[in-house]
């Protein structure tokens, strides 16, 4: 499902530049639910931009679904997330003026479909996430584990084959954080692949793999709980997933 190889990123600014990502190469296969880990600063979330055509690279390459990511205009690239992709984020990123239907509904709105249409359909998935009755509210009327499912419900909407959320458990209390994990792995059930970031070792481990990110490259790799052989080489980083 996601291809890369040999990908670097550096970040330029008026007075330096920072090379985030030094050769990153791995596969992740569709029906994965990876977790990605690493201290702050590692490039966690420069990866995951990355992956969600969010963000461009310097070199190596990123295969999406069989598909190169490459110079693609902003145009193509948003058609290609549409498509795609799904994202939650830790601070959910509902537009506080619309309520939890209009929010999860937002991605077909994009797509072009009618109003009337895109509600109803926005309800079914509120009501997957025992959200039914909440669909009136506004964002600020939630508690933070119903804000995450009214984001989940929305990134679910258009059909992605990837889910990428970068730190979705950050901004929730323990006990909502691992039902919000339940609900990533019911949703992983149905084939969905999805990656998300962390730097919390109890969610990392509800995972199936563990990329750790250190110095730019892939430090560790763990399979099921256990550390998985590297091929290494001077210049390259292979991990085999
Ligand atoms: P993480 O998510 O692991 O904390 P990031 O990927 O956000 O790390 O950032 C990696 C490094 O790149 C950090 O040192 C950060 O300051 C820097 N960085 C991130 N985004 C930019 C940017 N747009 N411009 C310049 N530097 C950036
Ligand atoms: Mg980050």
């Amino acid at each position: 499902m996601i291809t890369l190889k040999n990908l670097h990123k550096s970040y330029f600014t008026a007075s330096n530049s920072l090379h985030v990502l030094k050769g990153i190469s791995l596969d992740i296969h569709q029906g994965e639910f990876v977790s990605v880990m690493g201290s702050s600063g590692s490039g966690k979330s420069t990866l995951l931009n990355i992956l969600g055509i969010l963000d461009s690279y310097d070199k190596g390459s990123y295969h999406l679904d069989g598909k190169l990511i490459q110079n693609m205009s902003e145009k193509n690239a948003a058609k290609y997330r549409n498509e795609t992709l799904g994202f939650i984020f830790q601070s959910f990123n509902l537009i506080s003026f619309k309520n939890a239907m209009e929010n999860v509904a937002l991605p077909l709105y994009y797509q072009g479909v009618p109003r009337k249409k895109r509600n109803k359909i926005a309800l079914e998935y509120l009501d997957k996430l025992g959200l039914l009755e909440w669909a009136e509210h506004m964002p600020n009327e939630l508690s933070g584990g119903q804000k995450q499912r009214v984001a989940i419900a929305r990134a679910l909407i258009s059909q992605p084959k990837v889910i990428l959320a970068d730190e979705p458990t950050g901004a929730l209390d323990t006990q909502t954080s691992y039902e919000v994990m339940e609900i990533l792995k019911e949703i992983n059930k149905d084939g969905i692949t999805i990656i998300i970031v962390t730097h919390e070792h109890d969610i990392a481990a509800m995972t199936d793999k563990i990329i750790k990110l250190r110095d730019g490259i892939i430090g560790d790799l763990i399979i099921n709980g256990e550390l998985a052989s590297f091929k290494r080489s001077f210049s390259k980083n292979v991990a085999t997933i």
